[in-house]
């Protein structure tokens, strides 16, 4: 459990106290807030705060005076014509606020999303705990041999156990000379911004994260698909389900038109449109790439 009891009474606190408003809230959202999603070995994702829901998307697109909402199919039916058409300002009119606690080398991927509004843990002015992401051995595999940007079989046996060793060691040496040049016992003590470059990049950080529903599925899309590495994926794929939560109709339409969907070029829906009409096209006559190709028998194949 990445959360010490302290932490967890905080949390306890803040779920212990309510307000009334007249805002709009998500039971599946009041649910959540404050809470601990545990990822990977130390992570974590909490929801601090949200804004709007479904009806606050169509609410915007309407640019009504009340609610907006004329029925649940009315709005649904909205919501999928917005995210089909990439008519994308109604979705920037929901937000939402999350702590996330990851491993730098993800925060590294993380913050190349630069559309969110973004508040990390100081480590000039805090001591950063003794936490790094250490890979559950199913995680721990090889580089991919057709894949640049990707891992391939799993290690094993005695490799496993080195490589696992070896993160562990290195980590735990690194944390102590940390601590020891940060210490002030007989000595002046190194400043904390400058004793924090000895630690590797799995060292865990924080932040709060605050980012509206257009650019949040803008995230998704990228770092819940599988081409994205593991250990954002697993970060991406709990936000998912907090989305589901909050906003449904507009989470069921992303699913649909993005996650699930494809884009096609001009020449792949010539392809297309020949195969349905009989011919038999090939890879050498289609006028695509292997590459792209490949990637079109992956969606119509
Ligand atoms: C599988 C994968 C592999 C990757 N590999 C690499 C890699 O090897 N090296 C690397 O450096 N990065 C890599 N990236 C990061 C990637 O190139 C993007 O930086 C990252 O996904 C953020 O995307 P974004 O810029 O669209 O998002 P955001 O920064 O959130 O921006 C969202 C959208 O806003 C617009 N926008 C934002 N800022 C600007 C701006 N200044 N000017 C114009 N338009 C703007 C753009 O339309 C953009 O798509 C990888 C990402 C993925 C998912």
């Amino acid at each position: 459990m990445p959360l010490s009891p302290e932490q967890q009474a905080d949390i306890d606190d803040q779920r212990a106290e309510s307000h009334q408003t007249l805002r709009a809230t998500v039971p599946g959202m009041e649910a959540r807030l404050y809470r601990a999603h545990e990822v990977l070995d130390h992570g974590l994702v909490r929801v601090i705060d949200y804004m709007g829901d479904d009806a606050a998307i169509t609410q915007a697109a309407r640019v009504s005076y009340g609610r907006g909402t004329k029925s649940v199919q009315n709005d649904e039916g909205l919501i999928r014509y917005l995210m089909r058409h990439w008519h994308s300002t109604p979705f920037e009119m929901c937000e939402i606020k999350l702590h996330v606690k990851l491993p730098v080398f993800v925060a590294r991927q993380w913050i190349r999303h630069r559309t969110a509004n973004v508040n990390e843990y100081s480590a000039r002015y805090s001591v950063l705990d003794r936490e790094f992401y250490i890979p559950a051995p199913e995680h721990l595999a090889a580089q991919s041999s057709i894949n640049n940007q990707g891992r391939g079989a799993v290690l094993e046996g005695d490799e496993a156990a080195r490589v696992l060793e070896t993160l562990k060691s290195d980590a735990d040496r690194a944390y102590d000379h940390y601590e020891s040049m940060l210490s002030q016992d007989g000595q002046q003590g190194l400043a904390r911004e400058l004793a924090r470059m000895n630690l590797p990049a799995n060292v865990y950080t924080q932040w709060y994260w605050k980012v509206d529903l257009h650019n949040l599925f803008h995230f998704l899309r990228l770092r819940a698909d599988p081409h994205a590495q593991y250990e954002i994926r697993v970060y991406a794929d709990v936000i998912c389900e907090i989305v589901k939560d909050w906003v449904p109709l507009a989470y069921a339409a992303f699913e649909e038109y993005r996650l699930g969907g494809a884009q096609l070029s001009a020449t792949a829906v010539a392809v297309v449109k020949r195969m349905i009409a009989g011919e038999t096209v090939t890879q050498e006559t289609s006028g695509l790439t292997k590459r792209e190709w490949g990637e079109l028998m992956g969606v119509v194949g």
